[in-house]
């Protein structure tokens, strides 16, 4: 893997038309980015995948699509209207504000996973830390709420008042009940969502890795209140291996370590196989898609950091060129939320188990819940190759995470080749992202479309007139087959989700 900066990779993602700065052409809004032609690609393909893997594919969870302003009082029962803060520091003199832990971080060069007021205090005090920018001191620190806020109806007053979600979770607790009795979910079962989230971040950086505005993929898994140990499918993952980062190896100030899911099941180092199954799975949802499996851990919260209703907490996270950082938070949230929302709107969302014909309150095992963008850059970071023989970048997404599926290109610019190649492309383009190429010479065209992240390149020659075939390039690689028209569309099918080897999908050309 080569090693690119985050700011590297932003100027390479502007470059391809990935991402762009928010209203740019105004001075951009920090925070706020716009996906460009292929960005906007990428990003579908890897929430189509997430929702395929988590939701189409599996018979034990369904999925909604909440709004993204609700009734404010869902935040006052969640706890976010009160809690959902982080820490201010202001300079005194030229006003400039930071968040508290970040600025510790950038200072004293050191993870800061939980702080109070009362320890940033003493940390600015004891390391006489001042304003970056200008020298002066920091007023007392402060706690300041994420959730933006706005009006709804023609009204600006304190009633009016809502908020966009910062986060998709409590919208399933909220339709929990409706989903559960009318998609008729038996327990154990999930509900999933993909949707926009909200955080006025005190100071948004590393690009995509902190904004404003992001995607959450999201899932709630209940389990019967007495049956939160035995997970029915932990056989699927027990062979599985990953870095483990516990809390105790933590404090002791030990590295991360490799070891199979069972290992660390026996250890009790992952105390429920709920969720050592939704960890592992996660892990295997970014490896099947072509990420490195060695960059990612999971790492437990400390005692400090753990939300108060949480029994366990892991965060799935993965070794950017500026550290090791959360992809993927995964609360055991028991049934802090459901009892919040029975609480606060007096409704019953408990369900009847047939079994001891009781009525029960689910807990939440695990929630798999991560940033869309967060996705996106893991992707982009281990596709990124800057290959020295061929002298260009080389981008090896995974094919069904590539923006273009094929390039289809006329050899030379005969109108025999051309009217070819553009019914090749036409027929193509039904059924893939394809595009269509003939500025430049092959080895040009190639080097373009490496450098985009698209798979294939199919190229039409005067052969291709007599014989009915096309030259198939690998990106990966640069192996060449050739391939019977007739067969081209099955071939590509077959290659995207990669149920054959390049090679023997057609005839090698030497
Ligand atoms: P962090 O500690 O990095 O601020 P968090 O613990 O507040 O994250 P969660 O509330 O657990 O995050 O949100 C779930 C996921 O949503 C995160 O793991 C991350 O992938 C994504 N996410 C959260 N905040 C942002 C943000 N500001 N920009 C992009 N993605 C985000």
């Amino acid at each position: 893997m080569t090693q690119l900066t985050i700011e590297g990779m932003a100027v390479f993602c502007k470059r391809k038309g990935f991402v762009y700065q928010n209203s740019e052409i105004y001075g951009g809004l920090a925070g706020f980015w716009d996906f460009g032609h292929l960005g906007v690609e990428l990003k579908n393909n890897i929430k189509y995948n997430w929702w395929n893997f988590h939701v189409r594919q599996r018979e034990d969870i369904v999925g909604i699509d909440g709004s993204i302003v609700t009734n404010p009082k869902v935040w006052k029962a969640s706890g976010h209207a009160e809690n959902f803060t982080d820490a201010l520091l202001d300079c005194k003199k030229c006003g400039k504000r930071y968040r508290a832990d970040h600025l510790l971080e950038d200072e004293l060069k050191k993870e800061f996973n939980a702080v109070t007021l009362e320890s940033i205090k003493e940390m600015i005090k004891k390391h006489k830390i001042k304003c970056p920018k200008c020298k002066s001191d920091f007023s007392e620190p402060k706690v300041f709420n994420l959730m933006f806020t706005t009006n709804v109806g023609p009204i600006e007053e304190e009633s009016a008042k809502a908020y966009l979600r910062p986060e998709t979770a409590q919208l399933i607790f909220t339709d929990f009940k409706l989903v559960a009795e009318n998609a008729r979910m038996k327990l154990p079962f999930g509900i999933a969502q993909i949707g926009k989230a909200f955080r006025n971040e005190i100071s948004p950086r590393d690009f995509l890795f902190r904004c404003r505005e992001f995607e959450q993929m999201e899932i709630e898994y209940f389990v019967h209140p007495d049956k939160t140990g035995k997970c029915p499918f932990i056989k699927e993952v027990l062979e599985h291996e990953l870095f483990i980062y516990s809390d105790e190896m933590q404090e002791k100030n030990k590295k991360e370590k490799k070891m199979k899911v069972k290992e660390a099941l026996k250890k009790n180092i992952i105390k429920t196989e709920w969720h050592a199954y939704w960890l592992a799975v996660e892990h295997k949802w970014f490896t099947g898609l072509g990420a490195e499996a060695d960059n990612f851990r999971i790492r437990q919260h400390l005692k400090e950091e753990k939300s108060h209703y949480a029994l366990d907490t892991w965060d799935l996270e993965y070794k950017f060129p500026f550290g090791w950082k959360e992809l993927q938070g995964m609360a055991n949230r028991t049934d802090f939320d459901l009892k919040q929302h029975m609480e606060h709107s007096k409704q019953d969302l408990s369900l009847f188990d047939e079994e001891s014909k009781k009525k029960v309150v689910p807990h939440v095992v695990a929630e798999p819940s991560q940033g869309v963008e967060r996705a996106f850059l893991v992707f982009m970071f281990d596709a990124y190759n800057e290959d020295k023989e061929r002298g260009n970048v080389v981008l090896k997404l995974h094919p069904k995470l590539a923006p273009i599926k094929a390039a289809v290109f006329p050899l030379v610019n005969k109108p025999e080749l051309i009217e070819k190649s553009r019914e090749i492309f036409d027929e193509l383009k039904k059924e893939f992202n394809c595009a269509y190429d003939k500025s430049g010479s092959v080895g040009r065209r190639y080097a373009r479309n490496d450098e985009l992240g698209t798979p294939f390149c199919v190229t039409v020659d005067f052969e291709s007139l007599d014989d009915d075939s096309v030259t198939l390039r690998n990106r990966d690689d640069t192996k060449q087959i050739r391939v019977k028209i007739e067969n081209l569309k099955e071939t590509m099918r077959k290659l995207v989700n990669q149920d054959i080897e390049f090679e023997n999908a057609g005839k090698l050309v030497k």
